[in-house]
């Protein structure tokens, strides 16, 4: 399986980064872990823990190949979500180490942000703003509690939040969450949507050079698209929306998105198979540069052999320093696909969401949803966007919509996208006549 993405080696100019961001998850994560289990206190949303790494090491930070610093935020907090969402965690520490690490598809767009994945493709790390980081800490009660009542939300899954420092370097904070999009699956089509239409356009004749840039509202639209899910899926999939939408606006937050990939089981991965490129997704969202960087590496996916031997390793490893208590759940292997919440009845089709006819019989597609960027406050940056756009354009087209309306216009739009084109038609001709 061939992925696009810059492969992050020795060579490349985040190498240190990247290198030191997984030093320091692995090492706080394997100390969390090593403990007992035991409930979380109050204590443990606003904990913070502090590492400082270099050549030496000492009795509670092992030698590492750079000087720098590493905050661990909410370790027990994340420890429970990561066993919320069902994640291993030799599995998860094994994902996010090694030598080979990630790929970076870092083209910063207007939020400067990084992306990179791990390096069997499960996971991302996303450097965020400081202003997201704080507001991340201050909501994590609300969003640690929307999760235990919500085992299959579709919003973002956040499995760790931490900070690199290196010498004289700026503070860099990051999440790790899910990747959204399967390993093993081509995905055909991917749409980010928010029931905005103003900007809200990928340029179709830039399709041709890119075929898999991610599409936008208008793009969507204009294909007559929809989300076939038959009257259950669909009942299920809307209700947990309004939900996790219900949280987005009572916490104020905006500028979210709806990601969609598609994969088509009748095309399969043939043209990956066929060694075609790939383009996997478009980082930096709406504001990234339209062609993302050519000169990107070919990345070839940790065999299954390669990952078993991996694992071993590991293992071997953890074991040296402080064992995880890993006893009560049996040793996976990545390949078997056990993490990202495949419990969750959003992601359990293969990772994914199938299709499904009126008649109850499967579809042709595996749709790959959930919510993403759902870090942003509504602040002042945005208010004062809203007093400029709004002189201009249609109020509830602009995407800096307060909250409450944001949501509203999110529901609407997603609402309508698992709509036929039939039933959209009559619902439209209701609404008239009402
Ligand atoms: P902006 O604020 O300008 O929209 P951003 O830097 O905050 O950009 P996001 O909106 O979070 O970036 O993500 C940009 C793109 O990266 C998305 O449109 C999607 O293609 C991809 N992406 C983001 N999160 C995920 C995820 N969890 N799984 C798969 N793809 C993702
Ligand atoms: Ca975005
Ligand atoms: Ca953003």
């Amino acid at each position: 399986r061939v992925l696009v993405g810059t492969k992050v080696d020795e060579n490349h100019a985040n190498w240190v980064t990247a290198y030191n961001m997984l030093t320091g998850i692995r090492v706080s994560v394997s100390r969390t872990n090593a403990k007992l289990d035991r409930p979380l206190t109050d204590a443990d949303f606003d904990a913070k823990q502090k590492s400082t790494f270099d050549i030496a090491g000492n009795e509670l930070v092992p030698s590492a190949k750079y000087d720098f610093k590493f905050k661990d935020y909410a370790p027990w907090v994340f420890r429970h979500l990561r066993a919320r969402f069902r994640l291993d965690p030799a599995d998860y520490l094994m994902s996010l180490t090694g030598k080979y690490i990630l790929s970076e598809l870092g083209s910063p767009g207007k939020s400067g942000s990084f992306f990179y994945f791990s390096r069997d493709y499960k996971y991302i790390i996303k450097t965020i703003h400081h202003a997201e980081h704080k507001f991340l800490r201050k909501i994590l009660k609300d969003y640690y509690q929307h999760v235990a009542d919500n085992p299959n939300t579709l919003l973002s899954q956040f499995y760790g939040l931490h900070r690199v420092k290196m010498p004289y370097g700026k503070k860099i904070h990051f999440v790790v969450m899910n990747n959204l999009f399967p390993p093993h699956r081509d995905i055909h089509q991917t749409f980010d949507l928010k029931g905005s239409t103003i900007g809200r356009d990928y340029k179709e004749e830039n399709l041709g050079k890119n075929p898999r840039a991610t599409l936008k509202d208008l793009n969507w639209l204009r294909r007559h698209q929809h989300l076939e899910l038959g009257l259950q899926k669909k009942r299920l999939f809307l209700e947990q929306l309004h939900k996790d939408v219900r949280l987005l606006q009572r916490l104020h937050i905006m500028d979210y998105s709806l990601l969609i990939g598609i994969h088509d089981l009748q095309r399969g991965n043939e043209e990956n198979l066929r060694g075609k490129t790939l383009k996997v997704f478009n980082p930096g969202g709406e504001t990234s540069p339209e062609d993302f960087d050519p000169h990107s590496v070919l990345m070839r996916t940790p065999s299954k052999l390669e990952n078993q031997r991996k694992a071993r390793e590991l293992r071997q490893m953890i074991k040296s320093e402080r064992p995880i208590p890993m006893g009560e759940t049996r040793s996976k292997m990545p390949d078997e696909l056990e993490g990202n919440a495949k419990n969750s009845v959003f992601y359990k089709d293969d990772g994914g969401f199938q299709a499904t006819h009126e008649n109850n019989a499967p579809g042709e597609e595996i749709y790959y949803l959930g919510v993403i960027d759902c870090l942003t406050h509504y602040g002042i940056i945005k208010k004062i966007e809203h007093f400029w756009k709004g002189l201009s354009s249609d109020r509830h087209q602009i995407s800096a919509l307060p909250p409450e309306e944001y949501g509203e216009r999110f529901l609407n739009f997603m609402s309508g996208i698992t709509m036929s084109p039939e039933e959209a038609e009559r619902e439209q001709a209701e609404r008239q006549r009402a």
